[in-house]
């Protein structure tokens, strides 16, 4: 636990007591402050009452007199589409609205760390892709490497979970675009940029909202290094901004689309190897073909970020390499579940927008796709251009039939699950590929893209443990 600084004695309201508003509630007690919670379900009222933590309904008149700061939940919008009510009163009556992300980071250094021989540091990880993949690779690297590693953010723990930092520990973020819209304190040691594409642009009023909020992670105090994705117009501006010149390493570029060159530092890779460069003079390259868990260019944008991010803590490129291979990778994202009579079936349940589907598309040929669900803002039409690898689509999802006739690929409507699967292994052949990446998200007939991905894993596994229907 990381006991909140700066409230001792004061009345802090917290909105929202999911996992992350509990623990905040916990923080900000054991750094003396006074928490009062709110959530509209009264079930999570009642959990936060049986730890003995004050609830009062913050949306009634005089709420937030004598209040210091209101914590929201990530869950909870704080401006776009509409700001909740309760922010709105924070507002108005001049309560500073901060999350989770901005108390650790007011938190997390201590006085302590004069001792240590290397000071504890904090890599975040955004973007609008491959952030968990990422996150989670950096820390397994670390890990393999031998440093103490602690996974925080929207992936592991909750952010004021976590353990204090000791010497020479890391600690790995994962933060969303409504984490760093919202954070008052913002200032990772090293910050990474996977990519940008549209998603979630609801809560953002649009794109250039949704990259203004991820970009603050990098104009709040600036990153000691800053590893920032160039592949896309917003990724090579905010590079160009945070570097003073061409020479200018506090920047390390990452591409997975064309080699990058000059004075500087760079990680990109290409037809899947990956190479360093450093002051113009390669400082190490990978054969990532090799790499089972992670499949396709995407994940290869990702092993650049990470590798960049681990080589900025101090590894050396051979220990990277080597931490690599043993990643297994991530459930629901490009994750091999089983390979039978020549088949392979991946669950990449987690591409739900249509970016991440076509970039699944991209990391698979000869492929039995099944997709839909409840379709984001922006269209389908880029999903068009990865068809070439694909043999047919299977529809699931409440609007399949609409989703279908979107599609160039040759498509059949099923719409569960169930159907989709059975059909896709009846039409299998040995070296194809049935691949869940629905390009949507689940909302219209799951809880969570995990739950959509756990029902594919289980038709295929109930089919393949019967009469597997594919040779
Ligand atoms: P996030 O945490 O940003 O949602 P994940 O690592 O969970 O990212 O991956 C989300 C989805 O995006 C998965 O379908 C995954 O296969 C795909 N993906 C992973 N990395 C990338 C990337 N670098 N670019 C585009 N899509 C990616």
């Amino acid at each position: 636990m990381i006991p909140v600084k700066g409230f001792s004695g004061q009345k802090v309201a917290v909105l929202g007591l999911g996992r992350s508003g509990l623990t905040t509630a916990r923080a900000l007690r054991a750094g003396g402050a006074n928490p009062i919670c709110w959530d509209d379900n009264p079930a999570t009222r009642e959990a936060a009452e049986s730890e003995g933590f004050s609830c009062a309904d913050l949306r009634r008149t005089g709420a937030m007199d004598g209040i210091a700061s209101l914590i929201v939940s990530p869950g909870i919008p704080h401006l776009y589409p509409e700001p909740n009510p309760v922010v709105v009163a924070a507002l108005e009556a001049g309560v500073p609205v901060d999350n989770d992300i901005g108390l650790f980071f007011r938190s997390y250094a201590d006085q302590d760390w004069g001792r240590f021989d290397t000071a504890p540091r904090v890599i975040a990880v955004t973007g609008s892709n491959g952030k968990s993949t990422t996150a989670a690779l950096i820390h397994h690297v670390l890990t393999e490497a031998g440093r103490s590693s602690q996974l925080a953010g929207n992936i592991g723990r909750g952010v004021l979970d976590i353990d204090p930092g000791s010497d020479g520990s890391v600690v790995v973020l994962e933060l969303s675009s409504y984490q760093t819209e919202l954070a008052r304190a913002l200032t990772p040691d090293i910050a990474v940029f996977t990519n940008l594409s549209p998603d979630h642009l609801d809560r953002h009023a649009g794109m250039g909202g949704y990259f203004a909020a991820k970009r603050r992670l990098f104009s709040e105090g600036g990153p000691d290094r800053a590893i920032i994705g160039v592949d896309e117009a917003e990724g090579a501006f905010l590079a160009g901004q945070m570097a003073e010149g061409p020479a200018d390493d506090r920047v390390i570029r990452i591409s997975v689309e064309r080699k990058l060159a000059g004075p500087g530092w760079q990680v990109f890779a290409r037809k899947g190897f990956l190479s360093e460069y450093r002051k113009g003079r390669q400082a190490g390259s990978i054969d990532l073909r090799a790499v089972k868990g992670l499949p396709g260019a995407h994940n290869h944008q990702n092993a650049c970020s990470a590798y960049a991010a681990c080589r900025a803590i101090g590894l050396s490129p051979k220990v990277i390499e080597a931490a690599l291979h043993s990643f297994p990778g991530l459930p629901h994202r490009s994750q091999i579940i089983a390979e039978v009579g020549g088949v392979t079936f991946v669950n990449d349940s987690k591409a739900t927008n249509v970016d991440s589907a076509v970039k699944a598309l991209s990391a698979f040929e000869n492929i039995r796709w099944i997709c839909g669900g409840l379709e984001k803002e922006g269209g389908l039409a880029a999903l068009n251009g990865a068809a070439g690898n694909v043999l047919k689509a299977y529809v699931i999802g409440r609007e399949a039939a609409r989703f279908a006739m979107q599609l160039d690929a040759e498509a059949e409507v099923c719409t569960t699950m169930a159907r989709a699967v059975e059909q896709a292994m009846a039409d299998a052949q040995p070296g194809e590929t049935v691949l869940l990446a629905p390009a949507a998200a689940s909302f219209d007939q799951y809880d969570s893209f995990e739950k959509r991905g756990e029902d594919f894993v289980s038709e295929v596994r109930d089919r393949l443990s019967g009469t597997s229907s594919c040779k």
